[in-house]
């Protein structure tokens, strides 16, 4: 889930002056004058295809747990969706205090797309983290900076009957949006199981959000949490995500066109897709390459 920070010296370098000016006056323009896209009748849309430099104000900023929080940005009207495919990210953008670069991260929106003027992340902060630390940092009336859509997971409905999801800590996210994505679209008949990996109890985000599903669609939708240092007498299991527990909630490759997503920290996605000195647990169940998604 890390990301580098993107713009490094690109905007200085290479470009001309009539580029400069065209880009500036670009700029100056969807900086100066953030606007949604409208198709003719349809409801505008906060993002289209290209960039959108969009700056848009915190409505409110809520604490989950010790490093996470639920930030909810006003769309640019009431009536605005976000335009974006299901589980896309958004690059954002800020230049922190004293810091000589600006700084451009990834971050997955966990709004369902048909609900209008809002847009909600969570976001984890990391110790000296630059972004999260600045959104974290955020207070309502304040605005962030949304550059570019990054078009998540290219999901065909019905194409895969059984999916098994597994996510660890902020790696949640596009999972989530994923899950209510095709939860919520009635063509669908897809059976997901979410295997959700955490540290410690309060780290299972959208644990409320997730049982309501288990509860609305059962059959279709089950959640798996397991927690690596769980509080005494926690209701959760216990330990990482391992084969055993995968064979155990019913992941096989075998079943017919089923396909494994993976989303977490370094040290899960190693254990999960193995290093090069080793395979990866999913290998070793029989999972193949095309049976795997890493967002
Ligand atoms: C497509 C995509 C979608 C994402 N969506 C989300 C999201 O919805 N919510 C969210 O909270 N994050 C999300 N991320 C992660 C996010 O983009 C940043 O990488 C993260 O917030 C850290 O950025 P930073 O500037 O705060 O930290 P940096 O300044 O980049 O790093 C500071 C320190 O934190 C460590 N660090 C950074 N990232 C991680 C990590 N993932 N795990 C462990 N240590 C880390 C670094 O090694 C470094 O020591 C997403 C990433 C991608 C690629």
């Amino acid at each position: 889930m890390a990301a580098r920070p993107l713009f490094t010296n690109r905007l200085t370098t290479g470009l001309g002056g009539v580029a400069v000016a065209g880009v500036g006056a670009v700029l100056y323009y969807r900086f100066m004058m953030p606007t949604a896209h409208a198709d003719s009748g349809s409801p505008p849309k906060a993002f289209g295809k290209g960039p959108a430099f969009l700056s848009l104000k915190l409505e409110s900023s809520v604490p989950i747990n010790d490093n996470t929080k639920r930030l909810r940005f006003e769309l640019p009207t009431q009536d605005t969706l976000t335009g974006l495919s299901i589980s896309s990210a958004l690059l954002t953008y800020s230049w922190p205090k004293g810091s000589w670069l600006p700084c451009v991260r990834p971050y997955t929106p966990i709004t369902y797309a048909e609900e209008p003027g809002v847009l909600e992340f969570l976001i984890k902060k990391y110790p000296n983290g630059k972004q999260s630390t600045h959104m974290h940092s955020l207070q309502a009336g304040d605005t962030m900076r949304f550059l570019v859509p990054i078009p998540g997971y290219k999901w065909t409905p019905n194409k895969h009957p059984d999916v098994t999801f597994i996510a660890g800590g902020a790696g949640i996210t596009p999972m989530y949006a994923l899950i209510e994505g095709i939860l919520r679209n009635p063509e669908e008949k897809t059976r997901i199981t979410l295997v959700f990996g955490v540290n410690t109890d309060a780290d299972v985000l959208l644990k409320k959000e997730f049982d309501a599903y288990a509860q609305r669609y059962p059959g279709r939708f089950k959640a798996v949490y397991t927690v690596s240092n769980p509080m005494p007498g926690s209701p959760l299991r216990k330990g990482y995500v391992t084969k055993e527990l995968l064979e155990e909630v019913g992941a096989s490759p075998k079943v017919k066109n089923t396909k494994v997503f993976v989303c977490g920290p370094p040290p899960m996605e190693a254990a999960l897709m193995g290093t090069r000195k080793q395979p990866g647990i999913l290998e070793q169940m029989g999972y193949t390459k095309d049976q795997i998604y890493k967002f």
